[in-house]
């Protein structure tokens, strides 16, 4: 009953059973039809899990969670919501690597992963940005939610630090964090932005969460003679 109509292997139809490899065209829409055995989906499942997940925190991996902070953006400008994003690196890892090895290093990793998967939302997704850093989309969640959580996780993965972990000294975390919503330009540059933040959350001493700010524009006054 739509206006462009909808074909199943180029015939228009209103009712057709389907059968498996039949292509459906809706508009600029086309699908394929497929009947899987359950090995068979099994098996995508588990080729689309390798794709998606890094494989030794369980989290997002680099492509995936990119390829989900763009289009959350772009769901966000489409629907005038807010976003946030936060970027999140482990204090001075090298030395912990140092003092504990690198195997203390992955189980360490590992246990920050969880404390973030535990931390957020469903709808809020968690990635492994790469080494010591991770990086979390949070959809619909303007600058107020996304420093409560930014804190929570800092406050979280200190306090876990000697208990679980067993690593006596503190084991901290610097974050930053951006937002935008449709209105602002800034959304076309949120990572870079998370990025700058705690690029100053490291600067300003480590340990703590900061949010982006846009730079002040000073008017000059120019005085000509
Ligand atoms: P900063 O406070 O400035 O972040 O200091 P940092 O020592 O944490 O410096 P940086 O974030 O640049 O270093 C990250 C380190 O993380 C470097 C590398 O030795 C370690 N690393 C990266 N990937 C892994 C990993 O998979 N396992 C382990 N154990 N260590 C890793
Ligand atoms: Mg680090």
């Amino acid at each position: 009953g739509s206006k462009n109509g909808t074909f199943v292997n180029d015939s228009a139809v209103h009712q057709k059973a389907l059968k498996p490899g039949d292509k459906i065209c809706m508009g600029r829409v086309i699908l394929k039809f497929d009947c899987r055995d359950l090995a068979e989906q099994r098996a995508y499942e588990e080729i689309y899990r390798l794709a998606t997940i890094d494989h030794m925190t369980s989290v997002l991996n680099k492509a995936a969670i990119t390829r989900i902070l763009s289009e959350e953006i772009a769901a966000s400008l489409r629907d005038h919501r807010w976003i946030s994003v936060l970027v999140m690196d482990i204090d001075r890892f090298k030395s912990i690597n140092d003092v504990h090895g690198h195997l203390m290093g992955d189980r360490i990793l590992q246990a920050v992963a969880k404390v973030l998967r535990s931390s957020v939302r469903r709808r809020d997704k968690v990635g492994r940005f790469g080494g010591d850093e991770f990086m979390i989309v949070l959809p619909e969640t303007g600058r107020k939610g996304a420093l409560q959580l930014a804190e929570r996780i800092r406050s979280s993965i200190e306090k876990s630090a000697c208990t679980e972990l067993g690593v006596s000294e503190g084991l901290t975390t610097s974050i930053g964090v951006a937002s935008c919503r449709a209105v602002d330009t800034d959304c076309d540059n949120l990572l870079e932005h998370a990025d700058a933040a705690l690029y100053r959350a490291k600067a300003l001493g480590r340990n703590r969460a900061e949010h982006w700010m846009k730079a002040r524009v000073h008017k000059k006054t120019e005085v000509y003679s």
